[in-house]
């Protein structure tokens, strides 16, 4: 365990907050961690505790007085490799990116719509990452943690987690208590497209299959034949790149807001609002999220209040998503990002009468 008193952590968040913890211990083993809690030396480290993965999701509002724990734990290691499939286990520090990267590389389907995100693969099972039609848990098998109640090693199967949008167990009823160590994934050697996400489905057909039919089962059939996980990588990446800001140039933490699920009523009062400002023929962007609920994107109710590209001292709201603000400086102060989220959660309020919640954790 290597421990380190009033650490600056600027660049261990990607908002970029010049903000420091009075101590950062990183661990390389769970044998360091079980050395660790049994013997009681958490005690003479100042609390609380905080585990972070790349700081991705997070926001510093200020300095943190306990310690902060970092995974040094980075390996990808293949545990069984047949013609159909192959059973992975990548350790809880390796970057996300570098996971998903070596198995379009290896000819391995599972994570490649998910590419491109930043922050580490323990944080990934935290946070049921997701994008583009799939989530993390699609494609997890099994989570490998540090109780750090009982000091022993525990391993959780997926569906045991309470995987939920951007949520699970490790951000609820488990928090505090898991460290995650590492994940196992079973990916397939069989071609497994998944374009049923509109813009990735055009997208794949206008660059690498000649404009093939773009509906969803049809363009996901000719896709299996043709495509490899490599190309899926590299067409999520670059939508990524031209509507996200990459956070090793503008500070971020990606999505600011969960996009907000509500009643069937309250998306209709939404619809009536865009119906009567739009037209009759148009359709507030929804997706049904069943019993009578709706998810309606955060992006378009911000949008709708004017704050796509708005821009004020060190902060703004990212010209291309408006879901995203950004230390379009990179000097600014936890305070300027609070006012802002808080001046933007007003405004939908006001507006639709729906409070949007943050996603990214504010610490
Ligand atoms: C430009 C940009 C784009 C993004 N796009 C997406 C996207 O498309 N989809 C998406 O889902 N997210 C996205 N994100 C958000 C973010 O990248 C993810 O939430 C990511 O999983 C966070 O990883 P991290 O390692 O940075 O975790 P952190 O932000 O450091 O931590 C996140 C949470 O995980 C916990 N944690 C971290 N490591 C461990 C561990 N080993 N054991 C136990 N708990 C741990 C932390 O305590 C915290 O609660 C984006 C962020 C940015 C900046």
């Amino acid at each position: 365990m290597h421990i380190e008193f009033n650490r600056n952590l600027k660049s261990q968040n990607t908002f970029g907050m010049d903000v420091s913890c009075a101590c950062y211990a990183e661990y390389d083993s769970a044998e360091d961690l079980a050395g660790f809690f049994s013997e009681g030396k958490q005690f003479e480290l100042p609390q609380p505790f905080l585990h972070i993965g790349g700081g991705s999701n997070l926001l510093f509002t200020r300095d943190f007085p306990g310690t902060v724990f970092h995974s040094g734990i980075s390996f990808i290691s293949v545990l069984s490799d047949g013609s159909q499939s192959a059973v992975v286990e990548v350790g809880a520090g390796t970057p996300w990116d570098e996971f998903c990267g070596w198995c379009a590389e290896n000819g391995l389907w599972g994570p490649e719509n998910l590419s491109g995100i930043p922050g580490e693969t323990g944080a990934a099972a935290v946070q049921n990452i997701g994008a583009y039609g799939v989530e993390f848990k699609d494609i997890a098998s099994k989570i490998r943690c540090f109780d750090a109640v009982t000091s022993s090693v525990r391993i959780f199967k997926a569906g045991e987690c309470d995987y939920g949008y951007r949520d699970s167990m490790f951000k609820k009823s488990a928090k505090g208590r898991y460290i995650v160590l590492s994940i196992i994934f079973e990916l397939s050697r069989e071609p497994r497209p998944r374009l049923g996400y509109g813009r990735v489905r055009e997208a794949v057909a206008g660059a690498l299959m000649s404009g093939a039919d773009t509906e969803s089962g049809k363009a996901e059939e000719a896709a299996a034949g043709k495509l490899t996980p490599s190309e899926i990588r590299s067409v999520i990446l670059s939508i990524r790149d031209s509507k996200l800001p990459d956070p090793s140039v503008t500070g971020s933490a990606g999505s600011f807001f969960k996009n907000p699920v509500v009643p069937k009523s309250s998306f209709d009062k939404v619809d009536n609002y865009a119906k009567s400002k739009y037209g009759a023929d148009y359709v507030v962007p929804h997706f049904d999220a069943g019993s009578g609920f709706v998810k309606i994107p955060a992006a378009w109710l911000i949008e709708q209040c004017g704050w796509k590209g708005y821009a004020e001292g060190n902060v703004g709201v990212y010209e291309k998503q408006p879901l995203v603000i950004v230390n379009m400086t990179g000097k600014a102060v936890p305070d300027e990002i609070i006012a802002l989220k808080d001046r933007i959660t007003a405004s939908v309020v006001n507006l639709f009468g729906i409070e949007l919640v943050p996603e990214v954790e504010i610490i």
